[in-house]
């Protein structure tokens, strides 16, 4: 589904302090169907990765192969068509304020010149599938901090993508609502079948849903499998701390 080859990032550094390389060469193979965690200490290049992954970024080096297509250097309508095949969920939701849940759904829809009754429709299928029934009309000031994550994943589905790009999408959630929104990405990875991408700083996530992962550390891969053989596998940091000793 999505391979990633040599994939570098440098960015220019303030003040004339030299570069900072916040990827140094990654390589990753995520496979179609997967729930892929990336997990790593602040820093590590989590966030520059998945902005690289959802074409916001564009690498200094390498390549981003997307069912077969390279699409690390694309622009214009073939970048604009390129991101609609992927769809990203922000950890402070990023809904618009002004419109309904409806509106924030429809939106990326109106951007890709579907027509009202489509849109309309899409988004009500939607808004069922994320468990929102009956919040059509509400505005994002009067939903919970869960509900509307609900919402910024409809929103991400709309245009169907390939892949859901999850950044830290739990961290300004309490517990038990973030244990309701792992289980609606798991439902919906198994329902319609969506790769699920999924940046946390928390192994509780991995441990609940996701089948493989990979831990950065200082732009690099540290280690890389299925949850299954990281955690029979000697030595790995991820597999230990998934299931701690004596768990
Ligand atoms: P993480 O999400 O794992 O905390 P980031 O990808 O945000 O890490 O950052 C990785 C490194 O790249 C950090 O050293 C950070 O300061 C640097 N970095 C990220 N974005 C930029 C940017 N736009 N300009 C300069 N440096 C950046
Ligand atoms: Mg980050």
């Amino acid at each position: 589904m999505i391979v990633v080859e040599n994939l570098v990032k440098t960015f220019p550094a303030a003040a004339g302090a030299g570069e900072v390389s916040a990827l140094r060469g990654i390589d990753l193979e995520i496979a179609e169907g997967e729930i892929f965690g990336i997990v790593g200490p602040s820093g590590s290049g989590k966030s520059t990765l998945l902005r690289c992954l959802n074409l916001l970024e564009s690498p200094t080096d390498g390549r981003i192969v997307l069912r077969g297509d390279d699409v690390s250097r694309l622009t214009g309508a073939g970048q604009r068509q390129a991101r609609r095949r992927i769809g990203t969920v922000f950890q402070q939701f990023n809904l618009l304020h002004s419109r309904t849940v409806r509106a924030n759904i429809e939106f990326p829809l109106e951007l890709s010149g579907l027509d009202r009754r489509q849109r309309r429709a899409r988004a009500d299928e939607l808004i069922e599938l994320v468990g929102l029934a009956g919040k059509e009309k509400a505005f994002p000031s009067q939903l919970s901090g869960g509900q509307q994550q609900r919402v910024g994943i409809a929103r991400a589905l709309a245009s169907e993508p390939d892949v859901l790009l999850c950044d830290e999408a739990t961290s300004a959630l309490d517990p038990d609502t973030t244990d309701q929104v792992l289980d609606l990405l798991a439902e919906l990875n198994r329902r319609i079948g969506v790769t699920v991408v999924l940046i946390t700083h928390e192994l509780g996530v991995l441990r609940r849903i996701c089948t493989s992962a990979a831990r950065l550390d200082d732009g690099r891969i540290a280690e890389t499998g299925r949850i299954l053989d990281l955690v029979g596998r000697p030595g790995s940091v991820l597999g230990s701390a998934i299931v701690p000793v004596g768990d």
